[in-house]
């Protein structure tokens, strides 16, 4: 069906994505006859087992890992809370009762490292540049011999800043610290190669590539020391005991398949829309301010402020236009604190109240960007008119 002009617009895909047509196709046996428990010696458990396995393989190619070293979990932030706490409960026990990690990770990563601090560890942050990218010679002080676990995001949510991630591992590798990548925002969009020995440890999510919600996974390299996060059967190596989410498991390795396959081509696209959103828009609201604009950004997040509004105004006009985005991440949407990302890069607080994330990704097309840029003069105008009213 060719799409109308009155079709909503999504310009949400940091926040989640629809589960594509051969994820789904993939899925569906074992969401309905094929439904055995992988622990079962039957033939519908090995049934479930041989599906359960064949995911894990498939999933492990995409990154250059082996078999053993994928844990499924129930998302990007059971993966996330299982690498910091695993890892700094296991290493710490080694003498090394310090975390480093940096302000602008996502809330699944910032929460287990406060959680660390309530258990008597000794938490540093690194610092973060006004381009919104982790300074280096930051982490040159802070990874000394006492650190279990250094936790640093690959791109991050709000901005698309990818960071230094080989030059930070390289540095927690010689301090002897285990390094921990959340790559939910980097799979198919950087070239992650476990082979390359940049990580120890990677999260990933499902529903960020078009499998479902509620599956991810953990790279864990051979040999890194972590604890489990809970307790119960012997599960994925007694790393992760609970029955096994065969049809998700074996919808991420799918949509994993799709994404690395389609990366080349399908990041050139986003790229080039995004620029031109980007442009369009600076072009017709010269005072707007595009947050990470001189770091190297991954091609789908644009996030951008408009002086002179706030974020509220500018999505409900967005919204009545039938344009869906956000004001920084999803999961702190209804809170006026104030992104924790855009405060780290020193944004200046009225402009931080006044930003958008439009996120692209396999809804988004040259329309779709050209009816965003079309729209936008005219709602920022709105939106400026509403903070005016609002502040009288
Ligand atoms: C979405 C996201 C998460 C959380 O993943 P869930 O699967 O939703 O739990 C973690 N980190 C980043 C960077 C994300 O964008």
């Amino acid at each position: 069906m060719p799409a109308s002009a009155h079709d909503p617009i999504y310009l949400d895909h940091a926040a989640t994505t629809p589960i594509r047509e051969e994820v789904l196709e993939a899925m569906t046996p074992f969401l309905g006859r094929r439904f055995g428990n992988p622990s079962s010696t039957h033939r519908w458990g090995r049934e479930a087992r041989a599906a359960l396995d064949g995911a894990r393989e498939r999933l492990a190619r995409t990154i250059g890992a082996k078999t053993d070293e994928i844990c499924f979990t129930s998302g990007g932030t059971e993966a996330d809370n299982m690498a910091v706490l695993g890892i700094w409960r296991a290493m710490q026990k080694k003498g090394r009762p310090a975390c480093v990690s940096t302000p602008i990770e996502h809330k699944a990563v910032l929460g287990a490292v406060h959680q660390v601090e309530a258990e008597g560890g000794e938490v540093r942050m690194l610092s973060v540049s006004g381009d919104g990218s982790v300074d280096v010679a930051s982490a040159r002080g802070v990874l000394r011999d006492d650190v279990a676990v250094c936790s640093m995001m690959w791109v991050n949510n709000e901005t698309g800043v990818i960071q230094p991630v080989a030059e930070v591992s390289r540095l927690a590798k010689e301090a002897g610290a285990i390094f921990h990548t959340d790559a939910v925002q980097a799979f198919g969009k950087v070239e992650i190669d476990a082979s390359r020995q940049q990580f120890d440890v990677l999260s990933l999510s499902g529903h960020k590539i078009c499998a479902p919600k509620g599956i991810g996974a953990l790279f864990i390299r051979r040999g890194t020391p972590i604890d489990p996060l809970m307790h119960g059967g012997s599960q994925d190596r007694g790393r992760r005991p609970g029955t096994e989410n065969v049809a998700a498991a074996v919808g991420l390795a799918r949509a994993a398949e799709l994404i690395v396959a389609e990366r080349g081509h399908e990041n050139e696209r986003l790229r080039r829309l995004r620029d031109e959103l980007e442009r369009a828009i600076l072009e017709r609201v010269p005072d707007a301010v595009v947050h990470g604009r001189n770091s190297a950004r991954a091609p789908h997040i644009l996030s951008i402020s408009v002086p002179g509004t706030d974020s509220e105004s500018l999505l409900m006009a967005l919204d009545l236009k039938g344009v869906a985005a956000s004001g920084g991440s999803a999961c702190q949407s209804g809170s006026v604190s104030g992104s924790h990302v855009l405060k780290a890069m020193r944004v200046r607080p009225d402009l931080a109240g006044a930003v958008v994330r439009m996120s692209l990704g396999c809804l988004t097309t040259d329309d779709c960007v050209r009816r965003v840029t079309e729209v936008f003069p005219a709602l920022v105008a709105k939106a400026r008119s509403m903070a005016g009213s609002a502040a009288s």
